[in-house]
Parts: structure tokens; C-alpha cells; sequence
């Protein structure tokens, strides 16, 4: 017998598998114990093909175990510790040091990339021996701090550094450079939109959940997508946790400091935007990890997709669980929902009349409401530009300010606020929870009795309450001010108003 450790994956967990394998005379015939069948079948046909393609014509009866026999396994990602375990048993190679081996082999005996490389440092690091990687995955592998991590392109290229006729070859460093000064789409390209630039603004920085209002054509996914380019540049950590989510799924991986942007559309599956599924995947909340995930026309949601999304966007963690187990992914996302000021999509065009009752207006105006949107801090109008505003803004010689000058403001903000909380472990005015608010927001005399007055007049609720008090708080930090005024109140009051107010 003899053990070469593998690993296969379960959520985004990497765990590991022991191979064991043993060959005694008679015919040629390999058998895998410790798999599902389908994954035996390919995976013992690339093993084979590319142990030939270093020469070696296995004998006898090849017996495979994989263990623990319990968890299911996936055949890709162990072909390579299988591939290593026949040629340790055969004699055909004398050393193969404890390490953690994964990688799927062609035909030819190059290896190929998988999925899970990430999750794979992650296991190697914490049972403190070196990892194995295709050179296709030594780029995400970079990103783990503190991993003895190797990489080969071919299964003949890691024989040879085992048996030491090669030297090992370390997987580079990874060099991740700063995000481009211009955003795609820039806030530069966006004409007009005003007040959406500056909801924008307060949003990006205080982390403050959005509603976006307005017709088709008003370029609501455009300032969407445009917020995640104002975002603060990932932090390594933080970088290091979208690539996870990625690597898990096999997805590119190249490193940036960019913070994801995921559109959900609502037709969309519980699964594909939660996660879970046969082989329990992260989904769309989780890719959206640290970035911003956008639900577009959230009318149309359904009412059980936006029920599973509440506790992710609360915690910041989805939970799933499913016959295969249970796992838990991460998704602390920015949410910008969209959606039409009515059924017909034109109440209060500037060009398009709005077909729609009163009573239709009332009745459309009570889906926005439901599971998230109590999680949605600020509300702004999105109006459709007129033929003549178009123009007008395309003459003007100076264009709106790109989204490189609004970041800057943006991260000025954001270190105020983790000097703030820093001592709750917190880095926004967003993730403060209430009785926080309470004992830490505290207001001069007159703003106290203008919000509290304000608050009787529009029928606040105490959580809308501590929410005003939060984008007033992201408000003054936008403007280097101590103290909550009367102003920044008005404003973060002015965000509250219309759509689903409560
Ligand atoms: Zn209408």
C-alpha cells in the first residue's frame, strides 16, 4: 500500500483524500473504489493514457481506494494523486514527499486546471505541508500567504522534481496592481443624474443599500454598475476571499482589486442566486462577495427568491443545506435594487404619458415592499433625460466628474468610519447595528428636535429611524464634519421618501 493525499472539495472547503493503491499479478484491470462511477470511468481512462505518455504500461490488477469512502469525490481533481499512487506502487517512482497533489491529466499527461486550487492552499496550510498545482492554477495558489506551494505542466515535469532530477519549481509571486484609474462604465460618461450621483456617492461610501427608480432607458443598470467602480480597491484579504469564491467554481481567477458586480435577473433560481445545488456551488450572492450584487426590475421577483436572500444581505453569510451537507459561503454584498415608478414603466416621464390608474400606481408601489427592502437605506429617482437635456449636457465643455475623483472622496470617507468603529471590528456606517446607533450617533440639540419632529411627520419606525441616522453619519463623514447638522439629516430624510417608505 501506498498513500498519496488528494483532495476534493465540498462547498468551498477543500478536504482531504487519501489514495491508496496496490497492484498484484494477473491481467491488466484497474478498479476504483471510493467514487461515483461515472467520475471512475473518465478519470481511470486519463490516468492511464497519460501514464503511457511517460512511458510507463501498467500490469496486473490495479486496486484504488479512495478514502474516506463516505464523502462523495470528484474525478478531475484526483487524477493526479491517482496517476502518482500507480507509479509509487508500480516502483516507477521512489520518492513522493507527504503533500497535498491535485490536477487533472490529458491524454497526453499534461495537467490541466481545476477548480478549488484556493480551498486547496487554504487545507495545505493548515496541515502545514506543501501543495502541488497544475502552473494553470499557481496564480490564484499566490494569493494564499503563507503555503509551501509548487506547480508543474505536466505529470513527467513532476516526477522529475520529486525524484529530485528537477529542482522544485516554486509557484511565482502574484503582483496585483492598483484599479484603473477609469471605471467601465465612469460616472465621466454619465450626463446629468444629479441627485443619482450623489445617492451613489453616499451609498459607496457608508455601504448604504440602494433603490434605483425609474423608466426604462433612464440608465438605471448604468449608475449601477458604475457604483461598483467607486467602491474602495479590495483590500488583500478581501481579494483573497473573491478569489476564493471563484477558484471554487473554476472560474478566471486573475487577481483584481476591482470589487465584483453581479446582475441578478428575476427569473433567475433560488440556487443559481443562493448557492447549494448537487455539488453545493456558491451562487451569484457569493461571486457577489465584497462588491456590489444588483437586482434588476425587483418587482418581478418572486416572493420565496427574495425571502432566501434576506438573511445573506443581514449576515453577510448564506447558509445552505442540502442532502450532500451543509456549508456556508460568504456574501456581505452592497444591494442596489431597480425597479419602474409603475406597472406601465413612464408615472412621471417627462415625454411618454403614464398609462396606469391611481389605483394601479398604489397597488405597484405595494411590491416595493417585502423581505429586502426594509434592508434598502436609501431611495432615489432615476428620471428619463429629455431629447433636449441630452443635448444641452453634450454641449456643456466641461464633462461630469469620472469616477477616480468620487473613489477618492469615497475612501476618505470610509477610513473615517473604520477609525470610528474600529473598536467593534466594524468599516461602515452600514454594518452598525442598533443599539450601537443609539449609544454612538449622538445629536447636537437642534438636529435632535428637527429629527424628531421629521420623524413624527413622516411616521418613522424605530429601525427607520436608526437608518436616517446612519446615512446622515456617512453624509457628514462625506464632509470631513464631526457633527450630524440639520442638513445632513434633511438630506438622508430626502432618501427615505417615495417608494416603500415606512
Ligand atoms: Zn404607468
Amino acid at each position: 500500500m501506498s498513500g498519496v493525499l488528494g483532495v476534493t472539495l465540498r462547498g468551498m472547503e477543500a478536504l482531504p483524500v487519501e489514495v491508496e493503491v496496490e497492484i498484484t499479478g494477473g491481467l491488466l484491470a484497474i478498479s476504483i473504489v471510493g467514487m461515483p462511477d461515472v467520475a471512475i470511468r473518465e478519470s481511470r481512462e486519463r490516468v492511464r493514457a497519460a501514464l503511457r505518455s511517460v512511458g510507463i504500461n501498467l500490469r496486473g490488477r490495479v486496486s484504488v481506494n479512495l478514502a474516506p469512502a463516505d464523502i462523495p469525490k470528484e474525478g478531475a481533481l484526483l487524477d493526479l494523486p491517482i496517476a502518482l499512487g500507480m507509479l509509487k506502487a508500480s516502483g516507477n517512482l521512489t520518492q513522493c514527499p507527504k503533500a497535498l497533489y491535485m490536477g487533472e491529466l490529458a491524454l497526453d499527461g499534461r495537467l490541466r486546471r481545476v477548480r478549488g486550487a484556493v480551498p486547496a492552499a487554504f487545507l495545505a496550510r493548515s496541515l502545514n505541508i506543501p501543495l502541488y498545482v497544475p502552473s494553470e492554477n499557481a496564480e490564484e495558489v499566490a494569493l494564499v500567504q503563507g503555503v509551501e506551494a509548487y506547480c508543474a505542466d505536466s505529470l513527467a515535469e513532476l516526477a522529475m522534481m520529486l525524484t529530485g532530477a528537477e529542482e522544485p519549481k516554486p509557484v511565482p509571486p502574484v503582483h496585483v496592481g492598483e484599479i484603473d484609474e477609469a471605471a467601465d462604465p465612469d460616472f465621466a460618461d454619465i450626463k446629468g443624474q444629479l441627485a443619482a450621483r450623489r445617492a451613489a456617492e453616499i451609498a459607496a461610501a457608508g455601504h448604504h443599500n440602494l433603490l434605483l427608480v425609474g423608466s426604462p432607458g433612464s440608465g438605471k443598470t448604468l449608475i449601477a454598475r458604475a457604483i461598483a467602480g467607486i467602491l474602495p480597491p479590495l483590500t488583500d484579504e478581501e481579494l483573497v476571499e473573491t478569489i476564493l469564491v471563484r477558484s471554487t467554481l473554476g472560474m478566471d481567477t486573475k487577481p483584481t482589486r476591482q470589487r465584483p458586480f453581479r446582475i441578478v435577473h428575476f427569473t433567475a433560481s433560488t440556487v443559481s442566486v443562493c448557492g447549494g445545488g448537487n455539488h453545493l456551488r456558491p451562487g451569484e450572492v457569493s461571486l457577489a462577495h465584497r462588491g456590489v450584487l444588483f437586482l434588476d426590475e425587483y418587482t418581478e421577483f418572486k416572493r420565496d427568491l427574495t425571502e432566501s436572500l434576506r438573511a445573506p444581505i443581514e449576515d453577510g453569510v448564506i447558509t445552505v443545506s442540502r442532502a450532500a451537507g451543509t456549508v456556508t459561503y460568504p456574501s456581505r454584498v452592497l444591494l442596489i435594487l431597480a425597479a419602474n415608478p409603475c406597472a406601465c414603466g413612464y408615472n412621471g416621464d417627462p415625454v411618454i404619458p403614464c398609462k396606469c390608474s391611481s389605483l394601479d400606481i398604489e397597488r405597484y408601489k405595494r411590491k416595493l415592499s417585502g423581505p429586502i427592502m426594509d434592508r434598502i437605506d436609501l431611495q432615489i429617482n432615476v428620471p428619463r433625460l429629455t431629447p433636449e437635456e441630452l443635448l444641452s449636457f453634450s454641449n456643456k465643455a466641461e464633462a461630469p466628474e469620472s469616477s477616480a475623483e468620487i473613489r477618492k472622496r469615497v475612501i476618505k470617507a470610509r477610513k473615517i468610519q473604520q477609525e470610528r468603529w474600529k473598536e467593534f471590528n466594524l468599516v461602515c456606517n452600514a454594518e452598525v447595528p442598533e443599539k450601537l446607533v443609539k449609544r454612538y450617533l449622538i445629536l447636537p440639540e437642534d438636529s435632535r428636535a428637527y429629527l424628531a419632529n421629521m420623524a413624527g411627520k413622516l411616521n418613522l419606525s424605530g429601525r427607520g429611524l436608526s437608518r436616517v441616522l446612519k446615512v446622515s453619519r456617512t453624509i457628514a463623514d462625506l464632509a470631513g464634519e464631526e457633527e450630524i447638522s440639520k442638513k445632513h439629516l434633511a438630506e438622508a430624510l430626502m432618501y427615505r421618501q417615495g417608494y416603500g417608505r415606512r
